[in-house]
């Protein structure tokens, strides 16, 4: 994991913040954050009546969640976390995501 010290074009310090967990309680599946995302960290995701977690198109899903499945792959821009209304995501530097 890079120490996290990046620069933006002009050479002004920028620390990533990358996505490391959606609260599923908080989200409302409204696909906002899926929409700002271009490096296919995200999934929408069904949830049946006992909470657990099935494919968006099965007939039991009674809301729809986002899940993060390539946490790998998140430069840490931060974008997701902007447009999200509920405050169901968690970013994390590279200095704390290294500790995790
Ligand atoms: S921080 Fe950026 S790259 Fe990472 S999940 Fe959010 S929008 Fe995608
Ligand atoms: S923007 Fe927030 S509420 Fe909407 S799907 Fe993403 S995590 Fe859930």
């Amino acid at each position: 994991m890079p120490d996290g010290t990046n620069f933006t074009r002009d050479g002004t310090p920028w620390e990533p913040l990358y996505i490391e967990a959606i609260d599923m309680e908080k989200c409302i599946g409204c696909g906002r954050c899926f929409k700002v995302c271009d490096r296919n960290v995200l999934a929408m995701m069904g949830v049946n009546e006992d909470d657990e977690l099935i494919e968006p198109d099965d007939d039991e899903a009674e809301r729809m969640v986002m899940t993060i499945a390539n946490k790998g792959a998140c430069i840490g821009c931060n974008a997701c976390a902007r447009v999200c209304g509920s405050g169901a995501m968690t970013h994390v530097t590279a200095a704390q995501a290294t500790a995790l």
